[in-house]
């Protein structure tokens, strides 16, 4: 048997450098996830993103042992798993990703997975998706790597509408991986839902007693699903979803041209990528410069801080206030 499983976990391997291309040049010591260490009697998950690793720590609470597969302070486009990664997986019970769009990866690997007994969830299947802008068109990154051909935006969980299903799902698999203890998640699931709620509330009510509604953003956007929640515009020089992407000297001009037009008093950046175009347009229009975390992954610092998805939200929703200008 064991035999066997070596073979497998050697094939996907082969499977995933042939598919990957540049996963041989990665250190694997470098890029470890958080943990993969099997904690005797708990349920494993590997989350591929932080919002889904920290959903999963608050409903499965201490009866589950939750790792992030990206590592700490990672810009999330550009991840691919290394074989040692793939490798810890095939030990998970549970593997949740966010879907296609956002880990093309997943494809070469889901079956092997599944085939040796690990629950693969992904969690986009639930969520109804937004196809990309019709101003996006299809581009390719410095790496000659398509940027997405999935036609779809990635980013749902930046809507807590979308986030309050992901939860439900997460917890009706725990349910299904450990139904002994199917009333502990489910409570912990509804006080989480509870906070959620509360956080869509609380934006809402921003939105409402904001001037602006347009979000102007120097990075790449991530809050696509927030913007259609809440009825917000919003502007970015980057075209597609990767960070990698250059802006066009065009985009950039008409989005100084709207901070000249509107009175906009701050432009937004992303997390865990250099600020650069966000930067010199704020120095070149006088406005601030303030983070819009897109929740994809956390800084050590962060991670370390115990800060959740909901936590994040909030700093956003502070930040947005000034963008916006929230007039209580
Ligand atoms: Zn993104």
């Amino acid at each position: 048997m064991k035999s066997i499983k070596i073979l497998i976990i050697m094939i996907v391997i082969f499977g995933l450098i042939l598919a990957a291309g540049c996963a041989v040049d990665t250190d694997p010591k470098e890029q470890g996830p958080v943990s993969h260490e099997t904690v005797e009697g708990k349920i494993s998950i590997t989350a591929t993103l932080f919002p889904q690793y920290d959903f999963a720590r608050e409903i499965g609470g201490e009866l589950v042992e939750v790792s992030l597969l990206l590592p700490p302070g990672m810009e999330a486009h550009s991840f691919e798993p290394t074989p040692k990664d793939i490798v810890s997986l095939s030990k998970t019970d549970v593997f949740l990703y966010t879907g296609e769009a956002m880990e093309p990866w997943a494809a070469n690997i889901v079956e092997n997975l599944k085939s040796q007994g690990v629950l693969v969830v992904d969690l986009s299947e639930d969520i109804p998706l937004l196809e990309r802008d019709e101003h996006i068109n299809d581009q390719e990154d410095e790496d000659g790597h398509e940027d997405g051909d999935y036609g779809v935006d990635p980013h749902y969980w930046t809507d807590p509408n979308m986030a309050v299903i992901m939860v439900d799902r997460i917890n009706t698999v725990l349910q299904e991986a450990d139904p002994e203890n199917s009333t502990y998640y489910t409570e912990n699931t509804e006080i989480l839902k509870g906070k959620l709620i509360k956080l869509d509330q609380d934006i809402r009510n921003v939105v409402d007693h904001s001037k602006s509604n347009t979000i102007l953003s120097g990075g790449h956007f991530a809050f696509g699903y927030f913007a259609h929640r809440y009825g917000l515009e919003h502007m970015s020089p980057y075209e597609g979803f990767s960070p990698n992407a250059e802006p066009s000297p065009k985009s950039i001009a008409s989005l100084m041209e709207t901070i000249a037009s509107t009175n906009a008093q701050a432009i937004f950046y992303e997390e865990l990528a250099d600020p650069k175009v966000a930067r010199v347009i704020a120095e070149e229009t006088g406005i601030q410069i303030l983070l819009l975390h897109g929740v994809h992954n956390v800084s050590i610092a962060d991670l370390e801080s115990g800060k959740g998805y909901i936590d994040f939200m909030y700093e956003n929703l502070e930040n947005l206030k000034i963008g916006l200008g929230y007039d209580e």
